[in-house]
């Protein structure tokens, strides 16, 4: 029986890269929804290609446009995130890869894991955001969230066979970035095209800056949080530029296991839609005799100050992972337009973080809530 995939965000970096995997695993993947936001030429080309039973475009002045082009098809065309709330849901879907950027990836995650679907998850905001609701709804649903993220599967991999032994701590890797070892000086005039050059891996653009300025890093630490249970002292973070060891699983009897490879997300992606099998693949080998030296270093907290930001709102909980995610993403959209520095993204996420009302408890409402006032203050403060 082949594996039906919704893929959200189909038409992103982990979404492209999702369809080139299921296209040379054709035994054991077929596509059963894609769904883009604003790419509409490339959504119609992989419906074309792959022939899913419904699309979505979730802007929905383009809907026209994509079902004018599949007309011929026999492929169901949506619009709107209504929409994709309800086709993750849909009998004829497995597993749903939630590849779509940003806070947007929330409310589908809830509707798939009620409907009891297994979840591929690459989008780390919704459990920034809601780790604490969306692990338990997962537990109620008896769903299972296998990570996407390379970091995340690298830690998954080395649980294998070790899930009932206690973990002492994590280790996650980041490779540091296009600015590592550089000084706030430096910083402080870093241009876009600048922070878009990211060494190791090509990804879309909020997680390209987001690596720059080592959110991404502080957005995985509360990711690693919530998919494995850990306290916050069970995690930390290791500077490794070569983004060969993928991050690092230390057990109670001083153990460390890592998993390790060339960077390439095809890797996780294909171990998550798959998991627990493997499938033999040909992407590119790792060879030690390329890599003489893998080194490891702190990371620098006082330059690269999300990294700090993202930890002191784990350890506040409640709400201010919420905040700081709802922030970082009006920084980091107002760095790409060009309309604040570098630095100024950490001072405005710091800023909603003492402003946004805390609340211990958090509700799916008061999450909804508190993401809203953080992007209205946040949007506030930068016209001030
Ligand atoms: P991209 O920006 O490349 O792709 C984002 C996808 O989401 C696109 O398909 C886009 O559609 C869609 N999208 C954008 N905005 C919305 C919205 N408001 N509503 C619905 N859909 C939307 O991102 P990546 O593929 O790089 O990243 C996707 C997720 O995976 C992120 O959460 C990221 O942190 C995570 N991730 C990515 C990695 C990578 O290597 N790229 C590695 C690890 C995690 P369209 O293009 O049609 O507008
Ligand atoms: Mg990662």
């Amino acid at each position: 029986m082949k594996k039906r995939i919704a893929i959200l965000g189909s038409t992103g970096s982990i979404g492209t890269q999702a369809l080139d995997v299921i296209q040379a695993q054709a035994q054991a993947f077929e596509v059963e929804v894609l769904t883009a936001h604003s790419n509409a030429d490339l959504l119609i080309a992989q419906a074309m290609a792959f022939q899913p039973n419904v699309v979505v475009i979730t802007k929905e002045e383009l809907y026209e446009q994509v079902r004018a082009a599949l007309e011929a098809y026999p492929i169901k065309v949506y619009a709107g995130m209504g929409a994709v709330n309800s086709v993750v849901q849909m009998d004829t879907v497995d597993i749903v890869l939630t590849a779509m950027v940003g806070y947007a990836g929330l409310q589908p995650t809830i509707k798939a894991i009620e409907a009891g679907k297994t979840i591929a998850l690459a989008n780390k905001e919704t459990l920034v955001v809601a780790g604490q609701l969306i692990t338990q709804l997962a537990r109620e649903k008896g769903v299972n969230i296998y990570p996407v993220d390379s970091e995340h599967s690298a830690i998954f991999q080395c649980l294998a066979g070790e899930f009932h032994n206690p973990i002492e701590k994590i280790i996650l890797t980041a490779s540091g970035g296009p600015f590592r070892g550089q000084s706030r000086e430096f910083l402080q005039t870093v241009t876009k095209a600048q922070a878009l050059k990211h060494p190791n891996w090509e990804m879309g653009a909020k997680i390209t800056i987001d690596s720059a300025s080592l959110m991404n890093k502080g957005l995985e630490v509360i990711e690693a949080k919530w998919l494995f249970g850990l306290r916050n002292d069970q995690i930390e973070v290791v500077v490794h530029p070569q983004s060969i060891v993928h991050s690092l699983v230390q057990f109670e009897d001083g153990s460390l296991k890592a998993q390790m490879g060339l960077p390439d997300m095809k890797l996780p992606i294909q171990y998550a839609l798959n998991y627990p099998q493997r499938l033999k693949a040909d992407f590119p080998r790792f060879n030690f005799l390329n890599y003489p030296q893998l080194t490891f270093e702190q990371p620098d907290l006082n330059t690269f100050q999300n990294l700090g930001l993202a930890f002191a709102a784990m350890e506040k909980g409640g709400n201010a992972p919420c905040i700081l995610n709802a922030a970082n993403e009006i920084a980091v959209a107002a760095f790409l337009r060009e309309e604040i520095g570098f630095l100024e993204m950490s001072d405005l996420i710091s800023d909603c973080l003492a402003k946004v009302a805390y609340i211990a408890e958090p509700s799916l409402d008061d999450y909804v809530q508190t993401d809203q006032e953080a992007r209205r203050l946040a949007e506030s403060l930068m016209q001030a």
